[in-house]
């Protein structure tokens, strides 16, 4: 059967296919899949519900929206200009929440990792550094050390 669109918009359309199924968190699972790491999912019993959890490493993997979970420095972890006040709590609450999950996880002898999304959409060529942060042995590590630079 004749494809009656051309090369550039069929291509355009197999990017938006792709995209809409790619969430940072399947981005992650796939790298580390295809370089044999071996997780399991959603461990809804655990503290803060881990997305990945590497039972070789005894470590959880949380994959952070930096605006959510705030992510220092980062530029997607802006405050909203309305209503201020009540996302400034709202955004402590959330922190709080988190370190109260990771406190508990590591105190149950889990190594704690957060991938922050700016990472994966800002950092791709170096995903593979996050292999490095799974064989560590720091108890708590983040990804990427530092937020990317926003782009000019
Ligand atoms: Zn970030």
């Amino acid at each position: 059967m004749a494809d009656h669109v051309d090369i550039a918009t069929r291509s355009k359309i197999m990017r938006g296919v792709k995209s809409k199924n790619t969430s940072p968190e399947v981005s992650v699972r796939r790298y580390l899949h295809c370089h044999g790491y071996r997780f399991r999912l959603h461990r809804k019993d655990l503290p803060g519900k881990p997305d990945l959890i590497l039972p070789k490493y005894r470590l959880a993997i949380f994959i952070h929206g930096c605006f959510w979970h705030r992510h220092e420095e980062c530029f997607y972890s802006s405050t909203p200009k309305t209503r201020t006040e009540f996302w400034i709590n709202k955004f402590k609450k959330n922190k709080e929440r988190d370190s109260f999950q990771q406190k508990k996880l590591i105190d149950m002898g889990w190594r704690v990792l957060i991938i922050w999304q700016c990472g994966i959409r800002h950092e791709r060529k170096s995903l593979s550094s996050i292999f490095e942060k799974i064989e560590s042995n720091e108890t708590f590590s983040e990804w990427p050390e530092s937020a990317p630079k926003p782009a000019k």
